[in-house]
């Protein structure tokens, strides 16, 4: 199926977002302490859908909640009764603006593990009731590495609508999937219109220039095999060395999806949540009786990478990671997992 593209300007682009915020729950990114969070927003001036990558975080927690309340308990002389929790506040319709193309494509990634052996059919519908607006960015960031993974940057293949800076002030608007298509033709920038024939030109010119401006490369094939033959690799220890396991990366991280599910009981009411968790936690692996199958942070670093570019690819095809870079630029030690991979990949084999 082809989906339509239209040429606008900024001031139509605007305008638009202004309608959707009127007529549409929105989120978009908000500016808090220097950095920006996805909240819902009741106006433009409230957010910036062109806030900064290296200072955006995630738009993961719109689907799968830093912490979420699964269900209520109460404990009586009677017995325990179980409730269920209030509705859902992220399942309704809604849109999302100013999400980078990597966490757009974090969420396909994530979709995968989703609907495997067990369905959450609550991320399922989160997607489902979404339309995501993204814009190509014109510069690559210095931990950026998008470009060299397994999905189409250049066709922006992960959003509902993508947005392009032309030449000369034009904004192109591209629907990219049925609903981006139907909620385009819905909800059009004002004065926009169908482009001109060398829009498909400007639009390759856009993208070759931002994809020239990538300081980090990798062939991410290379990387795949050859850390497929490297799990007794000691470059594994070097690499992980300086990380004080706080578990910043697999947080901030857009495909992660470790959780960990706790009770807070207070008398006899109490509230169940699934929250966030780390493979780098230490506990993370912790069983019941004592034993620990990843007691040294090496193993914990050498499962985190592995399952990112290794084991997930063998299992849905792609890999764990989108080449954001937030890990790195998050992580109080300056690790970062580009370096970590490439580490690993060109260390010699262990006979
Ligand atoms: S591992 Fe790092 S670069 Fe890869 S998706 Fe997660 S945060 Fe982004
Ligand atoms: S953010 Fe850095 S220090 Fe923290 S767990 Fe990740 S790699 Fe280790």
């Amino acid at each position: 199926m082809s989906f339509s593209t239209f040429v606008t300007d900024t001031a139509g682009l605007q305008k638009m977002f202004e309608a959707i915020i009127s007529k549409h729950e929105t989120y978009a990114p908000v500016e808090k302490f220097g950095k920006f969070d996805y909240k819902k927003v009741s106006s433009l001036k409230e957010c910036n859908p062109d806030s900064p990558i290296d200072a955006t975080m995630s738009v993961k927690p719109l689907f799968f909640p830093r912490a979420s309340k699964i269900i209520k308990y109460e404990a009586s002389s009677a017995g325990t009764s179980i409730h269920e929790t209030d509705e859902d506040p992220i399942a309704g319709k809604r849109v999302i603006l100013g999400v980078k193309h990597c966490d757009a494509r974090g969420l396909q990634v994530l979709e995968a593990v989703n609907k495997w052996d067990y369905i959450d059919s609550d991320f399922l519908k989160r997607r489902a009731n979404t339309v995501i607006f993204s814009t190509r960015c014109d510069k690559a960031d210095t931990q950026c590495f998008c470009t060299s993974l397994d999905y189409d940057v250049e066709n922006l293949d992960a959003m509902d609508v993508a947005i392009i800076n032309g030449p000369d002030g034009r904004i192109y608007l591209c629907a990219r999937t049925e609903k981006g298509e139907n909620f385009l033709t819905q909800n059009p920038a004002p004065g926009s219109r169908n482009p001109e024939p060398i829009a498909q030109e400007e639009m390759k010119k856009q993208y070759e220039t931002f994809a020239a401006s990538f300081r980090l490369k990798m062939d991410y094939k290379d990387v795949n095999e050859k850390m497929s033959k490297r799990f007794d690799s000691p470059a594994f220890e070097e690499a992980s060395r300086n990380c004080v396991s706080c578990n910043t990366c697999a947080f901030i991280c857009p495909t992660c999806h470790c959780f960990k599910i706790s009770d807070e009981k207070i008398r006899d009411t109490g509230l169940r949540y699934k929250s966030y968790d780390s493979c780098n936690n230490a506990y993370f692996t912790l069983e019941a009786g004592g034993h620990n199958p990843r007691p040294a942070k090496y193993r914990r670093w050498r499962q985190r990478s592995m399952h990112k570019f290794v084991y997930y690819k063998e299992r849905f095809g792609v890999n764990l990671c989108v080449g954001c870079g937030h890990c790195a630029i998050s992580c109080p030690v300056n690790i970062s997992i580009f370096e970590v991979v490439n580490h690993v990949a060109n260390a010699p084999v262990e006979s």
